[in-house]
């Protein structure tokens, strides 16, 4: 059972944005908090590039392995970092909670740095940032916990309808009747993945609460009206 007396911030996880957090009850994306992934995304590609010169020269293994688990470190400093100050940002609300997805992956650094199919968000930087959010958030005494992922993406966090990606980072909800017209897609899915801390709030893709069928609100899927929400 959730505690209705938390405050929870969601955190959406990206390559662009590492890390973009807000609380459910933020009224525009102007409150949310930040962090870009940018500058760990292109030291990754770096490793990337420099790992398979190295193994196609003549050091060994262990030369390698050496200089692929020091730049690891550095990577790990950084990402430790980022997570502090967002427990500094959510350690100003009143007993924050923060609310991610479920990640399906465990970071594997050589997997990315190996594997000509590797995904460097999958494979690493995003399990890695998530673990180590864990683990500063325990160190502030702030609870993580996670939701389930579906559609957080590409939900509306104002009505629910599943909207479009038009341009890159942006999301359009197509529901004439909501206010959120074209919204920061890291800013709609950190807030949607908020809003699914609390029971029996719109999310037209989880199952709804045991109420009446008068009271339960139409699912996108049985193409029913949804009403706009004060807080798009
Ligand atoms: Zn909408």
């Amino acid at each position: 059972m959730r505690n209705p007396d938390r405050t929870p911030i969601g955190v959406d996880l990206g390559e662009y944005n590492l890390y973009t957090a807000c609380p459910a009850e933020m009224p525009d994306s102007r409150g949310a908090y930040t962090i870009s992934g940018d500058e760990l995304c292109t030291r990754l590609d770096e490793l990337r590039e420099g790992v398979a010169a190295l193994l196609a020269s003549d050091y060994d293994r262990d030369t390698v392995v050496a200089y692929v688990s020091q730049r690891r470190d550095e990577l790990l400093e950084d990402l430790e970092d980022a997570a502090r100050a967002l427990c500094e940002y959510a350690s100003a609300y009143d007993r924050p909670v923060l609310v991610t997805e479920d990640s399906h992956y465990a970071p594997d650094l050589w997997a990315w740095l190996t594997d000509p199919n590797g995904h460097r968000g999958t494979a690493w930087l995003l399990p890695m940032a998530h673990l180590r959010l864990r683990a500063v958030a325990a160190e502030y005494a702030i609870e993580v916990t996670t939701v389930p992922e579906a559609y957080s993406s590409q939900e509306c966090h104002g009505c629910g309808v599943i909207g479009d990606r038009p341009l890159d980072k942006t999301l359009r909800c197509p529901n004439p009747d909501c206010r959120v017209d074209v919204v920061h897609a890291d800013y709609n899915a950190a807030k949607v993945l908020a809003q699914r801390y609390s029971p029996g709030q719109r999310c037209a893709y989880r199952s709804p609460p045991p109420i009446t069928t008068d009271e339960r609100p139409a699912l996108v899927a049985d193409g029913g009206p949804r009403s706009p929400q004060e807080d798009a």
